[in-house]
């Protein structure tokens, strides 16, 4: 027998009579889950160690992937397919003679089949991105914030060797990456329920006060891109227009709009900086060592941009805040 319509409390919570009272137990449960979710690193359910273990474990499984993009992308092949062959005997690298960091050491560095000595460069790959990725888990814990972190890290180490070896940043990575930023910058908050992002706690106190989160969020990513594209633009500029030369390509500006939009502003000044720091340093130890005294040696720039992208990243807050506090 179908029970009559008042023996239904209204605040019974399966009333499914009521769809706006369905769409509120909905809401809330959706709500519920995604908080129990970003609480879960305080929580202590899985332990940080284990967190890194198997951070670390993808993070080498990624960098042996990031091997074929660097290897590929600047020569136009396709990424997928096919499979890795030896660079020297064209062999089909077997899955056991493709295990990250290990097949190296286990192969004393040279192709199975031809005996051709591999570069180091595909450990160090490996073994760089398994330490970032490590490093971004221990960081952020098991967060919203974790798996956008780990992509941008990923990009910039991709950029850093393609810039190392072709000196070229592909617009493959940048263009995406600038997307992947502006999406990064709406999603992280929306998911977190907090600012998270460097520059947005000081907008939100500052000029952008009572302004809806994501809103505050987006326009911090444009002030960033503005200040990262922006000034390496400039700095190109300027030095065609003192020296006659082109120094600077655009791919350096693209490079920096999708970590300026990433980072925010303060992070990015942060960034410039130690990127021009460690070229210039670089640049004057390989000038000296060479003998050049024209200043016309290129440096792939990008590589220390990238390099300073990560430091920013991982311990920008804390630098930008300890040299912030000098002056109070
Ligand atoms: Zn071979």
């Amino acid at each position: 027998m179908p029970p009559l319509p008042d023996a239904v409390s209204p605040s019974d919570p399966l009333d499914f009579n009521q769809p706006r009272k369905l769409i509120e137990i909905l809401y809330n449960a959706l709500s519920m889950h995604l908080s129990l979710t970003a609480i879960l690193p305080d929580s202590n359910l899985i332990p940080l160690p284990f967190i890194n273990v198997v951070a670390g474990i993808f993070g080498a499984v990624i960098g042996s992937f990031l091997n074929v993009v660097i290897h590929r992308l600047p020569r136009e092949e396709s990424i997928v397919l096919p499979s890795s062959r030896c660079p020297s005997c064209g062999v089909t690298i077997a899955f056991y003679d493709n295990v990250p960091v290990l097949s190296y050491l286990v192969l004393g560095g040279r192709c199975r089949s031809c005996k051709t000595h591999i570069s180091a460069r595909y450990p160090a790959v490996e073994a760089l991105t398994a330490f970032l990725w490590v490093a971004v888990a221990w960081r952020d814990g098991l967060t919203f914030a974790m798996p956008f972190d780990l992509v941008f890290v990923t990009a910039i180490t991709a950029l850093i060797f393609i810039d190392a070896e072709h000196m070229i940043l592909p617009n493959a990575i940048t263009y995406p990456g600038i997307a992947f930023a502006l999406i990064a910058r709406l999603a992280i908050p929306f998911l977190l329920g907090q600012p998270h992002f460097d520059d947005l706690n000081m907008l939100l106190n500052g000029m952008l006060a009572g302004m809806p989160l994501w809103a505050a969020s987006l326009i911090g990513a444009l002030i960033g891109a503005l200040v990262g594209g922006g000034s390496l633009w400039l700095m190109g500029w300027t030095w065609e227009k003192l020296r006659g030369i082109e120094a600077m390509g655009l791919g350096d500006v693209k490079m920096m709009f999708m970590v300026g939009a990433y980072l925010g502003w303060r992070l990015t000044i942060l960034n410039i900086f130690l990127g021009v720091l460690s070229g210039s340093l670089i640049g004057i130890v390989l000038m000296a060592r060479q003998g050049k005294r024209n200043m016309q040696m290129l440096l792939p720039f990008g590589v220390f941009l990238g390099i300073g992208a990560i430091a920013a990243l991982l311990f920008g807050s804390q630098i930008v805040n300890w040299y912030a506090g000098q002056f109070r």
